[in-house]
């Protein structure tokens, strides 16, 4: 009790002490000029900085926005950043869109993307009601299936995946760097999340995660939407507990087990161990797999 009541008045005091608590981002370097920035609370962000302009994919949450922008200059980028990419519409990953285009940042995503954002949206899984965004927070251009940038001596290629973990997934592909950001199509080492409720599904993120495996080789590297940086091997591997989780369930459904009778049958006990250190639990994946479409 001491050392807590000690601990808040040294924050309360010292307002250096209290910058502890503030958003942190780790940044790995991909290549001479892309990076990986990651931190808790959101989803992974990709920077790409040179004379034409910083290039960022997701900007996470609202209040990591000038840790990011530090960040960027310290790697020598300029800020504000050029373009934003929003790979789809959740929060953690489209969190800095408002303090961003105020600062005159183009921000750009597939038009669907451009529609979740612009409307109240619900999440029954975590039971979240998203209220629209304001115009100055949506972005400013949209594309339907593809979108080429030439920008600091790579091309990039920003592709629209259809009804995956989203209706409004994009992936973006670095052709020169053999780098790629699969948004929230890849959560590395844990169980994904799909939102069913807009437009996401369990048999579009396995076409999605097969496309993306047939899209990259062995030297790739793959920045997933969460969990650490990533080669083609873990995206294999996830490909695998996706394909034989969902394929479980459906066994059981077709023998005609409730939800509960499923759970009870316990046929994902081994996958618990490796996937369960996310967002989910064995027990509610097997749920989100037994109502997913
Ligand atoms: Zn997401």
């Amino acid at each position: 009790m001491k050392t807590i009541f000690a601990a808040l008045t040294i924050a309360l005091i010292l307002p250096g002490v209290s910058k502890a608590a503030e958003p942190k981002l780790e940044v790995t370097t991909l290549a001479e000029n892309i990076y990986m920035l990651s931190g808790k609370g959101g989803g992974n962000i990709g920077v790409m900085t040179g004379p034409d302009g910083t290039f960022v994919i997701d900007d996470q949450l609202e209040k990591t926005v000038p840790v990011l922008l530090k960040t960027i200059e310290d790697l020598g980028g300029t800020t504000p950043p050029r373009f934003v990419l929003n790979t789809h519409y959740h929060r953690d990953h489209t969190g800095g869109n408002k303090v961003l285009q105020n600062k005159d940042t183009t921000i750009i995503s597939q038009i669907n993307t451009r529609k979740r954002l612009a409307k109240d949206t619900h999440i029954k899984a975590f039971n979240v009601t998203n209220k629209a965004l304001p115009d100055n927070a949506l972005p400013n251009v949209t594309f339907t299936k593809k979108m080429q940038f030439d920008l600091n001596g790579n091309r990039l290629d920003a592709v629209y995946f259809p009804r995956a973990h989203s209706d409004g997934d994009s992936v973006v592909y670095f052709r020169d760097a053999n780098i790629v950001h699969t948004g929230d199509l890849f959560f590395n080492g844990m169980y994904p999340f799909i939102d069913v409720d807009n437009g996401g599904s369990i048999l579009g993120l396995i076409a999605a995660v097969q496309k993306l495996i047939a899209t990259t080789d062995d030297n790739t590297k793959i920045i997933p939407g969460h969990g650490p940086l990533a080669s083609r091997a873990d995206l294999i591997a996830f490909q695998d507990m996706l394909t034989f989780t969902n394929a479980s369930v459906i066994d059981l459904k077709k023998e005609g087990k409730t939800l509960e009778q499923a759970i009870k049958a316990d046929p994902l006990v081994d996958y618990d161990k490796k996937w369960s250190g996310g967002i989910f639990s064995t027990d509610k994946w097997l749920e989100l797999l037994y109502t997913a479409p």
